[in-house]
């Protein structure tokens, strides 16, 4: 990635007014030394986006976004900085002092400009005479004319070398077209050959409305019904999204992408005002084609048939929990994936049996398709009741151990947060386990994955935590005024979760935090996992101040029966040696007693209050070591 000298870019903006650039998204007025209108990255109804052009900074009170005129053209073309610094250099005439490339780039304009020609050479075919059955096609298929023309559709006329004549009459040579994928090599000898012959074109662009490929319909039977545009330096399959050039600025304003899987369903939607959809170009969309939409909008939806679905899906999600090739973690929810920490909610629309959207358009018209839409759900929340639906007697002990597996290893591949906690949430009382022990299972699996290398980790680390000690830790954590009465009580060695303990230790250094602050303060991850899990334990506390008295009474009884065994030791050991005993043990041991008794009957009245019986809280469980 070439790097610029800060006197280059200093140059670039004393010579733009951003003003100017910035009035070719939003239409700005004066106010004072400033220009205002309605901020482009967030929808508002009252401007509160502004410019300084003295400064040549904008900023918007509403987002909250703000930068320079570089910032403003990577966030509204979506450019990289090299690309933005580019696109404004040439704006203000000023010579980058990068020559690295060029040869490459010269390269790339001979191809656009091929790939160009070839666009006007067959969409001209589809309107001339001579096109007469791509147009009856077209209208089989129930395309309009005007969306035809908006997506540049094509005919490939019969013949071998239609293209190439066309294309020699204007001097473009034959291996420049092999090398942009128009034109193949005739075997056993010199020359080439039409790729595309008798077939519907559709165009295939990138974001900027270049033409980078074509896909061919046959209008029969005649395999292969589909033939593309092999991969070229212009082409890549998995990273190209048809439409992306018409359904851009769409995406955007309705912050949502439909993602169809054919042109034709892709054109269907458009036609009927769905302006927001694009087309994977093949059953399954990639990590990249999302990351691309992921730059528009915050939400894709996907279609999915009703008979294939369910597998389908499911399959997919479970396909895109899994690290894509070049090592970014690509889970559903993308938090972190992108550098701007939003995630991209990935939906699934069911539609109804032998439907596609182009299908169902036609049959049934935009309202049914929007009803689709409406009716979509979560891709992981979907993948979830697969997985559960898939599980031989759920209702069993062994069904529901082996769901409870599957789910917590799916969970565990969500790099978000928040969802993770969602799904555990659903996926809990679907299978009917705490929710809790889902997410710490969950977390556990995480942090084993994440070092697949190195030594196991420590015998010693319980794999799970007993009820008890969770139900301590919450109640420490969800009621505060628990903190003063319980914690100089509790005694470290109560807690046998290391994580648990750690979390205790916060407690004791920040009593009066609130619990969500403590996040900040826990050295690692599986602490801080462990303590989301208590965070996201939900219990109704009204009981609370009960829970804590037999917490009191627990720990005082504790330390009691620990001084007594103390005392009496000492005790034993001075008679043993032939001393008398001390006096003063003699009282306290009596002082104990008698506190013993007294704590007894307190313990009685308290228990003699109505209690929750179907709560699995109060401290007859709590560990007691030694
Ligand atoms: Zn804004």
């Amino acid at each position: 990635m070439p790097t610029y000298s800060h006197a280059v870019l200093d140059e670039i903006r004393s010579r733009i007014d951003l003003v100017d650039i910035v009035s070719q998204f939003v239409s700005l007025k004066k106010t004072g030394q400033n220009w205002k209108g309605l901020c482009p990255f967030h929808t508002e109804r009252t401007p509160s986006f502004m410019v300084n052009p003295a400064k040549g900074i904008f900023h918007c009170f509403g987002c909250g976004v703000g930068g320079d005129a570089f910032g403003f053209l990577m966030r509204q073309d979506r450019l990289s900085f090299p690309e933005a610094v580019r696109a404004l250099a040439q704006r203000a005439a000023v010579e980058l002092p990068e020559e690295r490339g060029r040869e490459g780039d010269r390269d790339r304009e001979d191809l656009h400009r091929a790939m160009q020609l070839g666009l006007e050479f067959y969409t001209e075919k589809l309107w001339a005479p001579g096109g007469e059955r791509a147009r009856t096609y077209l209208d089989t298929r129930g395309v309009a004319p005007e969306v035809a023309r908006r997506f540049s559709l094509g005919y490939a006329p019969e013949g071998w070398d239609a293209l190439l004549s066309f294309m020699k009459a204007r001097g473009v040579a034959a291996e420049l077209l092999e090398k942009a994928g128009l034109v193949l090599p005739r075997q056993g000898g010199g020359g080439f050959y039409d790729r595309f012959r008798g077939r519907l074109l559709f165009a295939i662009k990138d974001v900027q409305g270049r033409v980078v490929a074509f896909g061919g319909r046959a209008f029969g039977d005649e395999p292969p019904k589909y033939l593309n545009s092999p991969e070229t330096p212009l082409y890549s399959k998995g990273h190209t999204l048809y439409s992306i050039d018409l359904a851009r600025e769409h995406i955007r304003a309705k912050d949502r992408a439909l993602l169809v899987e054919g042109y034709l369903d892709c054109l269907m939607a458009h036609q009927h005002g769905f302006t927001e959809t694009v087309a994977a170009l093949g059953t399954a969309f990639t990590a990249a084609q999302l990351q691309m939409l992921r730059r528009y909008c915050g939400e894709v939806v996907t279609f999915f048939d009703a008979d294939a679905a369910g597998q389908k899906a499911a399959e997919r999600a479970e396909e895109l929990l899994e690290p894509s090739a070049d090592g970014t973690a690509w889970a559903v929810s993308r938090s972190g994936s992108f550098g701007d920490g939003t995630a991209l909610r990935i939906r699934v629309a069911l539609l109804p049996a032998g439907h596609d959207p182009d299908t169902l358009l036609r049959a049934e018209g935009p309202a049914a398709f929007e009803a689709c839409i409406a009716a979509s759900r979560s891709l992981l929340s979907y993948a979830l009741d697969r997985a559960l639906a898939e599980t031989r007697d759920p209702s069993g002990p062994r069904g529901r151990a082996s769901a409870f597996a599957r789910v917590a290893l799916m969970l565990s591949k969500v790099s978000s947060a928040e969802e993770a906690l969602a799904l555990s949430r659903e996926a809990a009382l679907k299978l009917g386990v705490d929710a809790t022990q889902l997410w710490i299972e969950a977390q556990r699996l995480q942090s084993a994955r994440a070092r697949p290398v190195g030594p196991p980790p420590p015998a010693a680390a319980p794999a799970t935590m007993a009820l008890a000690e969770r139900e301590l830790l919450c109640l420490l954590l969800h009621v505060a005024e628990s903190r003063p009465l319980l914690l100089p009580l509790v005694d470290d060695g109560d807690l046998v979760h290391p994580a648990l303990r750690v979390i205790l230790a916060g407690l004791r250094l920040r009593p009066d935090a609130a619990p969500a602050t403590l996040m900040s303060d826990l050295p690692d991850d599986p602490e801080r996992s462990v303590l989301a899990a208590l965070l996201l334990h939900e219990r109704d506390w009204s009981d609370a101040p009960t829970v804590i008295a037999q917490y009191r009474n627990r720990f005082e009884l504790k330390r009691r029966l620990r001084r007594i065994r103390e005392v009496t030791r000492a005790i034993a050991e001075g008679q043993a040696a032939g001393a008398a005993s001390p006096p003063a043990f003699e009282a306290e041991l009596l002082a104990l007693q008698r506190e013993g008794e007294r704590a007894r009957g307190l313990t009685l009245g308290v228990s003699a209050q109505p209690e929750k019986s179907d709560r699995p809280s109060g401290p007859e469980g709590v560990h007691t070591n030694g």
